[in-house]
């Protein structure tokens, strides 16, 4: 057997091995290699947030490892191999940069074996099963971290206002904080804010009012620029099923211009997952 081949065991990443039998050419540029392996595909968007690294293979043969920093869709990739406008709906591609010295050395011209009838364009690696568990491993690590921080924050003697102050803090340097920068690819899910600098991991049902499992579950949040968590975390707009923003009564049409709310913006990315919350939201949080 070829000793190049490499075995789930040699694997401790979550990767996603793309083939790029197609359109490979020896020698080809870096950048011409990139932007073949990191679009698009029809991917399960929740599926590639918990990929680590992207592979470049060609017939089987590792050509290139990427580290993925997001995905976007399809449309917003701006590649230079393919036009936007020609890409089908519903498709994904990463962001990345070539991965690091030692991951490269681990994995470059390793073979992969395809097993018969595996013609799919891309595979988890190691496998499926070990791709989903590290998403579990990941919810526990939040759960964890969320109850060190309500274990400190309990016995504070200090006034509501400053002990959700702290909490704020804390879980905006935290793994929530992370899950939430990947699920809504670093950007306000409202509006076109991506300075990391300002936004926020936002609870959808408040802090307080939830159950310690609801405080990690990232379906409880949003990720927010000041601006919008301020008038989401006031009552002052909440959001329908579809996402569909609900402004309140007592924001005056002034008031909206300057604090960049519309009635026709809305929220893309709402999971089933959200709607509890969203409900908790809409009942006891929104002022109509
Ligand atoms: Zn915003």
């Amino acid at each position: 057997m070829n000793s190049n081949v490499l075995k789930d065991g040699d694997i401790t990443e979550n990767i996603i091995a793309f083939k790029v039998n197609n359109s490979y050419k020896e020698n080809m540029p870096k950048t011409e290699l990139y932007d073949i392996t990191r679009g698009c595909w029809r991917i399960s968007y929740k599926m590639a947030q918990y990929a680590d690294y992207a592979f470049s293979v060609y017939k089987g043969t590792i050509k290139e490892v990427y580290k993925i920093e997001k995905w976007l869709r399809a449309e917003e990739l701006q590649r230079t191999t393919f036009p936007d406008e020609e890409v089908p709906k519903g498709r994904y591609g990463f962001v990345g940069k070539i991965a690091e010295k030692e991951i490269r050395d681990k994995y470059i011209e390793k073979v992969i074996e395809y097993k018969k009838g595996e013609q799919a364009p891309f595979k988890y690696l190691p496998n499926k099963k070990a791709f989903i568990s590290k998403r579990k491993i990941c919810n526990n690590e939040v759960i964890e971290e969320i109850q060190k921080i309500e274990k400190e924050i309990v016995p504070l003697n200090i006034d509501e206002e400053s002990k959700k102050a702290i909490v704020n803090v804390r879980v905006n340097q935290g793994k929530f904080r992370d899950l939430l920068l990947k699920r809504y690819n670093n950007k306000c899910c409202l509006c076109d804010v991506k300075n990391q600098k300002f936004l926020i991991a936002s609870h959808i049902k408040p802090w307080a009012k939830s159950e310690s499992k609801e405080k990690a579950d990232v379906n409880n949040g949003f990720l927010m620029c000041p601006n919008h968590d301020r008038l989401f975390d006031k009552g002052y707009i909440t959001f329908d099923d579809d996402g569909k923003i609900k402004i309140s009564n007592k924001l005056t049409k002034t008031d909206c211009i300057f604090l960049n709310v519309d009635s026709k913006m809305h929220i893309e990315q709402l999971t089933d997952g959200n709607k509890k919350y969203l409900k908790f939201h809409r009942e006891k949080v929104f002022e109509t």
